[in-house]
């Protein structure tokens, strides 16, 4: 063999087609270089590998909530997640053949059992002017664990409370429900930003109230103030030292305390004043609110301990007017005996009125507006 290097394939001794030698042009002194590079086409493509990639990955995947761990980190599952992972694995492990320039490559994905799934893969190349397509196939077994949200989660961890009160009435069904309301869709904004750490780990319904455990202070935090923000009232914040851990470090759990204002609309109430009860139609630093024997409007900063709430008009009866004897008295139905008795009749009551709303206290009975 003469040093016309090229002419002659070194692996099967056959003359090298002198087509491709001029198709190489420039490349020829780069190919000199490697006995690769002067095989047969033939040669060449037999032994040819366009990618290297390991058959095997492994997965992890929570068995809790399916979170997936990617690089020290767990991600909760979404739409096309697990693909963009197996792209990321392939993609770092993925090795190209060095004659072979910008590749194309795809995959479809099979789950083989519980544990294993399969990716069909398809890599697309050109290479010596030649189109060349391999498939391979790659296996992932998912390793099943605990993510560590899970984990705290399953063991009731909380870093705080949210407590809903009230002074002088029991929080209702609706302010604890917006509450819930609350606290849930702010941890929903939370997850959604990819925030794992945030949770409530436990809603506790009690006699005076309702509290909201929560995983994080921060999540707390925004909780509570919209919760007072929105239902009104005091939002305090107090800590208890509940451990130390290993470091020394004290660990505390903080309890947010919201005291929802003493009154709301609706509420009839008695506040010692010779004026008798009255039903409430505005709560915030000034109260409102209308004085039922007479129909006047009431206006004033109240004392929580001065105050008597006596009923919610929501669950006032109904009482048959039986008549109206002049303009400043009227004659109904005692709701409790039935007997006519006559009373006062305030300016809301209508002349010819047939029914009405009526609350019996300890001092009397008393009509209320029907619009409210
Ligand atoms: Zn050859
Ligand atoms: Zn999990």
């Amino acid at each position: 063999m003469m040093s016309e290097l090229g002419l002659f394939c070194p692996s099967c001794g056959g003359t090298i087609d002198r087509e491709r030698q001029r198709a190489a042009g420039r490349e020829i002194v780069e190919w000199e270089s490697s006995r690769q590079n002067v095989l047969c086409s033939e040669c060449y493509f037999d032994q040819f590998e366009l990618v290297k990639i390991p058959d095997k990955f492994l997965m992890q995947i929570c068995s809790v909530c399916n979170a997936i761990h990617i690089k020290n980190r767990w991600n909760d599952i979404r739409e096309g997640l697990e693909e963009e992972v197996i792209v990321g694995m392939i993609e770092r492990k993925l090795e190209v053949h060095v004659d072979a320039g910008e590749i194309k490559w795809g995959f479809s994905l099979k789950e083989i059992d519980k544990k294993t799934k399969q990716i069909d893969c398809k890599f697309e190349g050109e290479v010596r002017g030649r189109e060349i397509v391999e498939t391979k196939k790659i296996e992932i077994e998912i390793i099943r664990e605990i993510c560590e949200i899970c984990r705290k989660k399953s063991g009731g961890y909380y870093a705080g409370e949210i407590q809903i009160r009230s002074a002088a009435r029991v929080p209702t069904e609706k302010e604890k429900n917006r509450a819930v309301e609350i606290a849930n869709s702010i941890v929903a904004k939370r997850k959604e930003m990819g925030d794992r750490n945030d949770f409530i780990s436990k809603i506790i319904e009690k006699k005076e109230g309702i509290d909201i455990r929560i995983s994080t202070s921060k999540l707390g935090q925004k909780i509570s103030r919209s919760i007072a923000e929105e239902l009104g009232g005091s939002l305090s914040t107090s800590e208890t030292l509940v451990t130390e851990d290993r470091d020394g470090n004290r660990i505390y759990r903080i309890a947010y305390l919201i005291r929802l204002p003493a009154v709301i609309i609706g509420d009839i109430i008695d506040i010692g004043d010779e004026r008798g009860p009255i039903l409430v139609n505005s709560v915030g630093e000034v109260l409102k609110g209308i004085c039922i024997s007479t129909g006047e409007s009431y206006k004033g900063k109240i004392n929580d301990k001065r105050l008597n709430i006596i009923q919610h008009i929501s669950s006032a009866n109904r009482t048959s007017i039986v008549s109206m004897d002049d303009e400043y008295s009227m004659q109904i139905l005692d709701p409790e005996t039935y007997h006519p008795i006559t009373i006062t009749r305030p300016t809301f009551i209508e002349l010819g009125l047939k029914e009405t709303k009526v609350i019996k206290t300890r001092d009397g009975v008393y009509v209320l507006p029907n619009d409210e």
